[in-house]
C-alpha cells in the first residue's frame, strides 16, 4: 500500500527536477558529505516487487541510521540513484515522498534531495512502524493477547477513575470521529490517528503513567496493520460505535461493563486484521 505524501509533493518532484544534479548541500550540518565520493554506495535490491518502495524507505532509512547518510547530505540524482539500486524512478519517487512526508528528507525546491537535519529519533521511530509491513499472524496475536490484558484493565480504571475533563476528552474524539464519517473525509491514516488517539486518551484516563507509555508502545506496534484494516469501508465507523460503548460505560462508572466493551472491541478489531493479514476484506458479518 502506497504511503500517503502531503499533496503537492508529486508536482515538486517531478516538474522542476528536484533531483538533479548541480545542487549544494543543505546547510547546518558540519557531518554532511561534502562530495559525491564519500557518499556511501548504493547497491542493487533483490527483493519482491510489491512492495518495492516500502523496502527502499528501509534502505534508506537503514542508511541514515547507521551514520552512512547524515542530516545534510544531499542523495544523487534520481536517475542516478534509481540505476544504483536497481530499482524504477517511479517506485524510487514514492519511497522519497514516504521519507519527506515522515520528516527524515525534504525535497528541496530546485535543488535536491537532502537527509533532513536532524533527523529526528521520533520521526525515525514513526517510520519504522508504520513500515512494519511484515507483521505476522503470531506477532499479531501475541499483541492482541497484551492489548487485551492492559486495555481491558485500562477501561475497568478509567470507569473508576477518570476526571470529568478526561471523559469529555473520550466524547470529543467520538464527535470527531463521527463529524469526519458523516463528511466523508476519512480514510485509513485519518481513522488510524483517530483510534490511536482514543486509546490513548483511554490510557490518560486511568491516571496512571506507566499505563499511558505501555500503551503507546503497544498502539505504536500497530500502526501499520490498524490503518490497513481502517482502510477497509465499515470498519472504522464501526470501531468508533465500539468505542462509545466504552465511553457510555465510563460514563456510568461501570468498570466491568467497560472492560467488557473494550474487549469486544479489540477482539473485533483484531479478527479484522488478522482477516487483512490473510488477505480478506477483514469485516465479520455478524
Ligand atoms: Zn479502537
Amino acid at each position: 500500500m502506497r504511503q500517503k505524501a502531503p499533496s503537492g509533493d508529486e508536482s515538486r518532484i517531478k516538474d522542476n527536477g528536484a533531483l538533479t544534479d548541480g545542487a549544494t548541500p543543505a546547510d547546518g550540518s558540519p557531518h554532511a558529505h561534502t562530495d559525491a565520493a564519500s557518499m556511501p554506495a548504493f547497491h542493487p535490491l533483490d527483493i519482491p516487487q510489491q512492495s518495492l518502495d516500502k523496502r527502499i524507505v528501509a534502505y534508506i532509512q537503514q542508511l541514515i541510521e547507521s551514520g552512512e547518510l547524515r542530516a545534510g547530505d544531499r542523495l544523487p540524482a534520481e536517475r542516478e540513484l534509481a540505476a544504483q539500486m536497481g530499482v524504477s524512478r517511479t517506485v524510487l519517487r514514492e519511497a522519497l515522498h514516504t521519507l519527506a512526508a515522515y520528516g527524515l528528507v525534504e525535497l528541496q525546491h530546485g535543488r535536491g534531495v537532502f537527509i533532513a537535519a536532524g533527523s529526528a529519533q521520533a520521526a525515525m521511530q514513526r517510520l519504522t512502524l508504520a513500515m512494519t509491513t511484515n507483521v505476522t499472524e503470531p506477532q499479531m496475536r501475541d499483541l492482541f493477547e497484551i492489548r487485551r490484558t492492559l486495555e481491558g484493565a485500562a477501561a475497568e480504571w478509567a470507569a473508576e477513575r477518570a476526571t470529568p475533563e478526561q471523559i469529555a476528552s473520550l466524547r470529543a474524539n467520538l464527535a470527531e470521529g463521527l463529524a469526519l464519517y458523516q463528511s466523508g473525509q476519512i480514510d485509513g491514516g485519518v481513522a488510524g490517528a483517530l483510534d490511536a488517539r482514543f486509546h490513548a486518551a483511554l490510557a490518560a484516563a486511568t491516571n496512571n503513567r506507566a499505563m499511558m507509555s505501555l500503551m503507546a508502545a503497544l498502539v505504536d506496534e500497530l500502526a501499520f496493520a490498524r490503518e490497513q484494516s481502517l482502510a477497509i469501508p465499515g470498519r472504522g465507523l464501526r470501531s468508533l460505535h465500539q468505542h462509545e460503548a466504552v465511553v457510555m460505560a465510563i460514563e456510568e462508572r461501570d468498570g466491568p461493563a467497560a472492560r467488557r466493551a473494550m474487549l469486544e472491541h479489540l477482539n473485533d478489531v483484531e479478527r479484522s486484521i488478522l482477516k487483512t493479514l490473510a488477505g480478506e476484506d477483514g469485516l465479520d458479518e455478524s
